[in-house]
Order: structure tokens, then sequence, then C-alpha cells
């Protein structure tokens, strides 16, 4: 059982009037127990600021300061929300800050005291676009030790997928260059109030210290953006571009010119991005 001040997040909605809007992304988790879970998976909180993406009605909001956040800081677009946002501010003191308007457009950095998780329930329209910005900040280690983030399955899926798996791609290249990523909740679509069309998941990223294997970002990007765009095609023939002689960059990576993208691991291309990178 949880422990928590405030009245059930059913009551809260239904007091605000907080029907959901499709146009938000807005699937909201209910159940205090679930949310106090998710957030601990985000780590030892109580010597952390937290960054939370779309708190809504404030569920996760709620786990995350129960489970002893130093600090909230809470971004929500919409306004609707602030009223109910402000109850939780109250039963905290100096514990949650909200901002309203759009995560894309804030700055988190200038309300924020290291060390830094982010813990959040995205909307999935800005998901993706959201992951992709923290994983490819201008220096490294980034502000984050840890993301723990909701996405739709097939996303969360995509995140931790290993060469060989359907779901491999550029983002996982990105996830696990830099970051050990893992799922670490698996949530029905009867978890959230309206239930969505599909299953979600909880997906854990600890940022390294460095990079897993040597590698120069924008060549690995432009290399793994290439062999991806043609993934059923033989690297020779994807990568044709990249380089003249590629065959024999892609042979003294340790790769087959025959192989393709889904099969070449993650050492695999930050060699080839290595030898890419050569004069
Ligand atoms: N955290 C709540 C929960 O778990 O019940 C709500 C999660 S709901 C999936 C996504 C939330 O993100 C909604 O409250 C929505 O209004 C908000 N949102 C959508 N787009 C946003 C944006 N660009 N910036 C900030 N918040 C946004």
């Amino acid at each position: 059982m949880t422990h928590d001040p405030l009245p059930p997040l059913r009551n809260v909605i239904e007091r605000h009037d907080l029907r959901a809007r499709k146009s938000l992304g807005q699937n909201f988790l209910l159940d205090l127990n679930l949310t106090s879970k998710i957030a601990r998976q985000a780590g030892k909180l109580t010597d952390c600021d937290v960054l939370e993406i779309g708190p809504g009605p404030g569920g996760l909001t709620r786990g995350l300061l129960m489970e002893g956040a130093r600090k909230v800081l809470a971004i929500e677009k919409d306004a609707r929300c602030l009223p109910a946002l402000a109850e939780i501010s109250q039963a905290y003191p100096n514990r949650l800050q909200v901002i309203e308007g759009d995560a894309l457009d804030i700055n988190p950095l200038e309300h924020l005291t290291p060390p830094i998780r982010v813990a959040s329930n995205l909307p999935y329209n800005v998901g993706t676009e959201l992951l992709i910005r923290w994983l490819t900040p201008k220096q490294w280690p980034p502000y984050w030790q840890s993301l723990t983030l909701m996405f739709q399955r097939e996303v969360a899926q995509r995140i931790v997928a290993q060469a060989g798996d359907k779901a491999y791609g550029r983002l996982a290249i990105l996830s696990q260059w830099r970051c050990d990523a893992q799922i670490v909740v698996n949530l029905p679509p009867e978890a959230f109030s309206p239930p969505p069309k599909v299953s979600s998941a909880v997906v854990h990223l600890t940022a390294l210290a460095e990079p897993r294997f040597p590698s120069d970002f924008k060549t690995l990007e432009r290399v793994v953006a290439m062999a991806f765009n043609q993934r059923r095609k033989m690297l020779r023939s994807s990568l044709k571009s990249a380089a003249p002689d590629i065959e024999d960059r892609l042979i003294a990576a340790g790769l087959k010119p025959t192989e393709r993208a889904e099969q070449i691991s993650l050492e695999g291309f930050c060699a080839l991005a290595r030898e890419i990178a050569k004069p």
C-alpha cells in the first residue's frame, strides 16, 4: 500500500473535469501503487531532482514524491491540469515545481540542480523526439543520470533490441551506444484511462560515463542511418555513397560486405564508423 495525503486520482480527474484529449496523447495512470512502482525503477530519488514531462493529473508525480524525490520539475502543456498539480504542490511543500508549456520549447536545466534523473509517462506524439534529444546532447556525459520512460511497447522494444531482432535499428544503436537500456515494467492497455489501443512498457536507461565503443558520433549516426534506410540491402550497396572503397573499409572493420544492417552489432557499427572516418 502507498501513503499519499491526497484524494484518489479518479476523484481528482472528476473534480477538475480532466477528460482525456487524444491530441495531447492523454492516457492517464490512476493506480498509485503502479506509479510508485514505476518511480522506484528510476533509482534512488532522495538526493536527486527529477524532470517529469507531461504530469497530467499527477499520478506519476505523486509516485515520484512518495518515493522521496528531492524535487520534481513537471512540464505540462495542458493548462487544465494545473489546479490538480497545485494541490500536489501544497501537499509536498517546496518539492514540486510545475511549468506550463511545451516540453520541446523549454530548457529544464535552468530549474534543476544535479544530480538529475528523468522519469515520465511520455505523450506518444513527442516521446521519440524527446528521447533522441536526451540521447544526443552536445556534451557527454549528459545532464541526467538516468531516463525512466513509458513508451508504446513497440517503441520500447526498438530501444532495447539487439542485432538480429526485428526491432533492431537506429534507435537501438543510439540508445545503447552510451547507455545501458532495459525494459523494467510491462503494462497492458487496461492500466490506463482511457485504455490505449496498444500495450506499453517502461524503459530504464542509465548514462554510461563514456561510449561503449569509441566512435565519432556524427559518422556513426550517418553510417547507421544509411545502413538502415535500406535495411534489406547488403552493406556494400546500402553504404556505397559513404566511401568509394567501401568494401575494403567494411573488411577492415571486420564486417562482410554481403551482410545487412540488421545483422551488425553495435560494436561492428562503431568499428565501421572509425574506418569510414579515416582519410
Ligand atoms: N503522467 C500522467 C500519467 O502518467 O497519468 C499523464 C501521461 S499522458 C500519457 C501524457 C501527458 O503529457 C498529458 O498530460 C499531456 O497533456 C502532456 N503533454 C502532451 N504533449 C506535451 C508536450 N509537448 N509538452 C508537455 N506535456 C505534454
